[in-house]
């Protein structure tokens, strides 16, 4: 029996979260996704890394399957209209069709290029997300979402298409940079921040959960609201951000120390932090996976999600790909915070609180940080350049900036994202 967690998205229990799953992840592939082919695509960096112990799996349990993996090179560039037409070539080649099972394992890139190659491939197949970033773990593996770039911007082209399954193995972030994991965190920190009920694990899955009970406060809501009701409701607030403002210490730790391999068999074998880690990461994919649920294809509450975001994305699009996504979004949370201080919705007390968390998983919280002003591309930073930016983002209802506006540290001022005049945003970007 394996020690795995489940989290519920769009009514199935398809997200499957715990340690050293290779040998679940292929066994429930073949026994679940019958197909004549599996194809995986990986990159460089994962596939040296990861690759040989899919193949062994694969090699031992796939019967007359045949079972492809397609290794690509890392990085942004791949996710292009050519990387895309690059991995068709090899599906084409190999005369993969309908029934083929296309498998992801790899950060955001792999996710979003091998999503989208698999929702247009003989017009859509099934496909299965392994993301190996903590960032991909907790964000883009889960929602649907696949793109690619164009030279006229990121994610301009894609597809809302679902994966069959998507497997949560914490044990990828242990060879994972610590850079990386902190850009994931960012995404943690921000899920942890607002005021959430989600519908996220089934009851059939409590008894495996309750060992985890004492490292989140809330988890003990969650089991006696959900023995009462098949939807359960746990609430990220206050209590949750507490908990990663403590014991960042831990969760750095966690990963830091490679785990035993104990095949997955009881939360038992799991470290405090282990099991920490894992609470941390399938807290926040139930928030993402509770918001796509009730709104798949953005209409206004998914908004919400992009606290940190408005301001964020239009730093990044300065600065990458020096700066990654959350680092960007890091301080693009302060400076949001700040013009919700300056509306005077917030408190500075939240503000500080806010701005000691991201610092503690090494975060830059403003764009004084060296990490910045070291840059070239910083010297392109000015607040008009920025607002400019600011001008096409997707939230935005005409001319008007839309910025998610925390009233408290577990709250929404609306529920919604806010419109907020340029005069404030400048303010604070001046600051
Ligand atoms: P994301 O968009 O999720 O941040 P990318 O797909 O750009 O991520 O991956 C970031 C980098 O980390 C890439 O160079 C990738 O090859 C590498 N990488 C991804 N997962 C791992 C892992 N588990 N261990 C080591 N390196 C990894
Ligand atoms: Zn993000």
């Amino acid at each position: 029996d394996v020690d795995v967690r489940k989290v519920s998205i769009l009514g199935k229990d398809s997200i499957h979260c715990g340690f050293h799953l290779i040998p679940y992840i292929v066994q429930t592939v073949i026994d679940t996704l019958p197909s004549s082919t599996y194809v995986l695509v990986t990159d460089t960096n994962v596939g040296n890394l990861h690759l040989s112990a899919f193949q062994a799996e694969f090699d031992s349990r796939k019967g007359n399957a045949r079972f492809l993996p397609y290794v690509i090179a890392p990085g942004e560039t791949s996710k292009s209209r050519e990387g895309k037409a690059e991995i068709e070539d090899y599906l084409l080649l190999n005369k993969c069709t309908r029934d083929t099972v296309i498998l992801a394992l790899g950060g955001g890139v792999i996710g979003d290029l091998v999503g989208f190659v698999a929702a247009t491939f003989m017009r859509g197949v099934r496909f299965v997300q392994i993301p190996t970033t903590l960032l991909a773990m907790v964000d883009s593996s889960v929602g649907g979402k696949t793109a690619i770039d164009t030279p006229h911007g990121k994610n301009l082209i894609g597809a809302f298409w679902q994966p069959e399954y998507i497997f949560i193995d914490a044990a990828f972030l242990e060879t994972l940079p610590a850079r990386e994991f902190s850009n994931g965190m960012a995404e943690v920190i921000k899920a942890a921040l607002r005021y959430l009920r989600y519908t996220g694990v089934s009851r059939s899955v409590l008894p495996r959960i309750a060992p985890i009970q004492p490292t989140l406060s809330s988890i003990p809501d969650l089991k006696a609201v959900s023995l009462t009701r098949v939807q359960t409701a746990a609430i990220w607030n206050e209590t949750e951000f507490a908990a990663l403002e403590s014991r960042a210490a831990e969760i750095f730790a966690a990963i830091q120390t490679p785990s035993v391999n104990f095949a997955g068999r009881t939360e038992a074998t799991r470290s405090p932090a282990q099991q920490l880690l894992l609470s941390v990461i399938a807290g926040s994919i139930g928030v993402k996976a509770h918001i796509v649920t009730i709104d798949e294809r953005e209409t206004g509450l998914r908004n919400l999600v992009n606290f940190g975001h408005t301001i964020g994305h239009a730093i990044e699009a300065i600065l990458t790909p020096a700066m990654l996504h959350g680092e960007c979004v890091a301080v693009g949370m302060i400076l949001e915070a700040e013009v919700a201080r300056q509306l005077g919705v917030l408190s500075q007390v939240a503000v500080g609180r806010l701005t000691r968390c991201l610092k503690a998983y090494n975060l830059p919280v403003s764009l004084s940080d060296p990490r910045i002003t070291s840059l070239p591309a910083a010297r392109s930073l000015s607040v008009s350049k920025l607002l400019d930016i600011m001008k096409i983002d997707k939230k935005n209802s005409g001319p008007q900036k839309k910025i998610v506006i925390l009233s408290r540290i577990g709250a929404t001022y609306e529920p919604k994202a806010t419109v907020v005049a340029d005069k404030v945003i400048a303010k604070t970007l001046s600051e």
